[in-house]
């Protein structure tokens, strides 16, 4: 059984009675016939259900089935996808070691590792744009243990050679960490590029309904034993069963999903490209995109995000925004529904307009999650929309 399609849709229905889904153990301990059975199932805790924060049988069932279909030896699921990261990072670094990051991650992986990691446990970081390899060379020390990267970084589609970044890390033993929530490994397979370990938000397009906040580490199976019995006991991100059971659903149609993402990403992006009062469309399907021919060369599909730059200030975005009608106002993806978000919105919580203008912060730039709705439709919402710009 190799096919992708087979290995996420396909379940093991002999082991429930037959049970088309997998049950939901909603139990929080689990009880042995005798003293040697329950001996018995320390010898290996990980596998063997004993309490759930450890381990819950619906949550293993979504690992396994995850880490199939990510060829990784092993995956560990946490309650959320700041909870896998964390973890992740914990598990490489101590106190004094360094980490080189690409500057543009996700918001509070960025805050982890810049504030909360730096001040409290003197764990040093560089932040590097780390499109060229020589960035990684420059900003490598003696105590450099980890590469922290995201590509396409999910606010700027920033692009890492991950093959070269991985051989330059394993020369100098270094660990490597990739936020692969954007392009998952449906569409991109670092473990197969040489980096060490994958860290997903599954409330984005794993999950993909948009009713779920959970996240998952896979990678070798010494690491993922080692964050169990460590960071994930000890800070406790545990997974819930009814959530776990919620993303083996969404996940079962990611293929499709992610295909239909696509294919009409794509077509909105073509059109913006053409539209009179947009200044620039980031999106890495895009040949015009800086990055497209790097991200080619790794990537399979480009899914449903991008951005884009209309010609207009706060006051016209503002009136695009609500001109929207498909498209929801939001933050997060990756679900089924179209949704759009302006980086302006939360910059002005901290910064004044004048300010921002100096910094050459471009007001009109919209995030854009392009859902599973008719693309006509999609598009007939951002022209009526445009129009009042
Ligand atoms: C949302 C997101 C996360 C965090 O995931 P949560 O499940 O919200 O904790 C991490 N990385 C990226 C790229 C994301 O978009």
């Amino acid at each position: 059984m190799k096919n992708l399609k087979t290995i996420i849709a396909h379940d093991n229905k002999d082991k429930y009675g037959g049970a088309v889904t997998a049950p939901i153990f909603q139990s929080s301990l689990f009880t042995f016939d005798s003293y040697e059975g329950i001996s018995e199932a320390f010898d290996d805790p990980y596998m063997n259900p004993i309490y759930s924060r450890g381990n819950n049988p619906t949550v293993r069932i979504l690992e396994e089935k995850v880490a199939a279909a990510a060829g990784a030896e092993n995956c560990k699921f946490f309650s959320s996808g700041m909870a896998a990261i964390t973890s992740a990072i914990l598990h490489y670094v101590s106190s004094g070691d360094h980490i080189v990051a690409i500057s543009n991650t996700y918001g509070p992986a960025n805050n982890f590792l810049n504030l909360y990691l730096k001040k409290k446990f003197k764990v040093d970081v560089t932040f590097v744009k780390g499109d060229k390899i020589e960035d990684f060379k420059e900003a490598m020390r003696d105590n450099t243990k980890l590469f922290y990267l995201e590509s396409p970084s999910s606010a700027l589609f920033n692009i890492q050679d991950l093959r070269a970044v991985a051989d330059l890390a394993k020369a100098n033993n270094i660990n490597t960490i990739i936020d692969n929530s954007w392009a998952t490994f449906i569409y991109q397979k670092p473990l197969e590029l040489g980096i060490d370990m994958e860290v997903h938000s599954a409330s984005k397009y794993l999950s993909g309904h948009s009713d779920v906040v959970a996240g998952c580490i896979l990678g070798r199976d010494e690491d993922i034993r080692a964050i169990y019995g460590a960071e994930f006991p000890y800070f406790g991100g545990v997974l819930s069963p009814f959530d776990a059971w919620l993303v083996l659903r969404g996940f079962r149609t990611l293929p499709l999903r992610l295909e239909q993402h696509s294919k009409s990403a794509m077509e909105v992006a073509r059109y913006l490209e053409t539209h009179p009062k947009i200044k620039k469309v980031n999106y890495v399907g895009l040949e015009s995109f800086e990055g497209h021919e790097m991200a080619k060369k790794q990537m399979s599909g480009f899914a449903g995000l991008m951005s884009f730059d209309i010609d207009t200030d706060v006051a016209g975005v503002k009136k695009f925004m609500n001109a929207l009608e498909i498209f929801s106002i939001g933050v997060s993806w990756g679900g089924y529904e179209s949704l759009a978000f302006a980086p302006i919105i939360s910059l002005l919580k901290e910064t004044p307009e004048e300010v921002i203008k100096e910094m050459g912060v471009s007001p009109g730039v919209v995030r854009i999650s392009v859902g599973l709705e008719g693309v006509e439709d999609l598009i007939h919402d951002i022209d009526k929309a445009l129009e009042l710009v």
